[in-house]
């Protein structure tokens, strides 16, 4: 884990300035606005984005990524080449949906850790990767059965 003076915090949404750091190599710490990656990442909390290799990238992975010129936290569900190139579909854990497809050159970093209470819970261990795969599906079921609360904040 890394100690607090490496990282650096950035507060308001500056998609360049994180995504500069991160390709030099530097991890951030970012503070989350929005609940759709809840409860794994709640809202204003802060999380711990490290410089990743997309070559590295796993299922269930949570990544940051820029669309719409805005950061984006959520989880990789699938993980497809085509015509050589990496496509990654995510979800965040409390979204019904997922979201439109990216290429794997758009995630600039790895979400290795939410901080709740004062400590630093990882995201990125093999445990937590597949916990959060199991959620998601599970969030998904419930929408389908109509035991939904979010749909009309993320349709
Ligand atoms: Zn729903």
């Amino acid at each position: 884990m890394h100690t607090a003076r490496e990282v650096h915090t950035i507060r308001a949404f500056a998609p360049e300035i994180v995504t500069g750091l991160l390709r030099a190599g530097y991890p951030v710490r970012l503070v989350v606005t929005g609940r759709s990656m809840h409860p794994t990442i709640r809202h204003g909390e802060a999380v711990l984005v490290a410089p990743v290799n997309v070559q590295s990238l796993r299922f269930g992975d949570v990544v940051l990524y820029v669309r719409n010129n805005r950061l984006w936290a959520h989880r990789v569900i699938r993980r497809r080449m085509v015509s050589g190139v990496w496509i990654l579909v995510t979800q965040g854990d409390g979204a019904c949906r997922p979201d439109p497809p990216i290429a794997a050159s758009r995630v600039v970093g790895r979400v290795v850790a939410v901080e709740r209470s004062g400590r630093w819970h990882r995201l990125d261990t093999r445990g937590r990767r597949y916990w959060g795969l199991i959620r998601y599906s599970i969030r998904r079921w419930r929408c389908r059965l109509g035991f939904c609360r979010w749909c009309p904040h993320f349709a």
